[in-house]
């Protein structure tokens, strides 16, 4: 399925902008939207999101040529990185988006399911641990705060279930480290040897289980 583009308001600007003259082309790679926002920043930045909406941060008196230039030296990387997103929300698609009813049951199982994980490892681990949140979160799949309170991204019952058990000790972990430190990664390996494997199937399929619940459009 194809997504239809959509038209800002900026659409209607002067054709001098340098919106206009960036949107046609960057629309060809795929990008879905543009924005242009000046602010008082010292430097350009660029950004595409899940959406394939492109955000361009610059400093309020930057010249309109600055900006194309900036902005076509990394056009290869702009639609290499559409076509991307393009490709995953095409399988999320194939893999299924949830519904409703598929989301209020997701979350049921989670409630089933994650507080009963966290107490089997936390009691193998031996630490303690405070509150247990499940909610339904754009980027995160767990975190865990100073005092020890857990949150847990519910769509990951859309994972197989040893990369569940993979998040639950890694923000268990940082009941004895809050840090990413090699102790803090010896400790999660101890625990799940195989733990880069399931931190890479994270990373490669992570958005499309964000896109299957389509988080981003909430
Ligand atoms: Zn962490």
């Amino acid at each position: 399925m194809k997504t239809p583009i959509r038209m800002g308001k900026r659409d209607a600007a002067s054709t001098d902008s340098p919106e206009s003259a960036l949107r046609e082309r960057l629309y060809c790679c795929g990008v879905q939207r543009l924005n242009v926002i000046r602010s008082r920043r010292k430097t350009i930045s660029l950004d595409i999101n899940y959406r394939n909406e492109v955000t361009i941060r610059v400093p309020y008196y930057t010249d309109r040529n600055q900006i194309l230039q900036f902005v076509e030296e990394r056009e290869d990387w702009i639609e290499a990185n559409a076509c991307l997103i393009q490709e995953k929300q095409a399988e999320a698609e194939r893999q299924g988006i949830l519904t409703e009813e598929g989301l209020e049951r997701l979350k049921q199982q989670a409630a089933r399911l994650i507080p009963q994980k966290v107490q089997y490892y936390a009691a193998q681990m031996g630490v303690s641990y405070g509150t247990v949140t499940l909610r339904m979160q754009k980027t995160k799949w767990g975190s865990c705060s100073g005092r020890g309170n857990l949150n847990f991204n519910i769509l990951l019952l859309l994972a197989p279930p040893e990369i569940l058990d993979y998040v639950i000790v890694h923000e268990l972990c940082h009941r004895k480290y809050m840090d990413h430190s090699a102790a803090f990664w010896n400790e999660v390996k101890k625990h799940i040897p195989d733990c880069t494997a399931r931190r890479r199937w994270l990373s490669d399929n992570g958005m499309i289980l964000m896109m299957r619940g389509q988080v981003y459009r909430r």
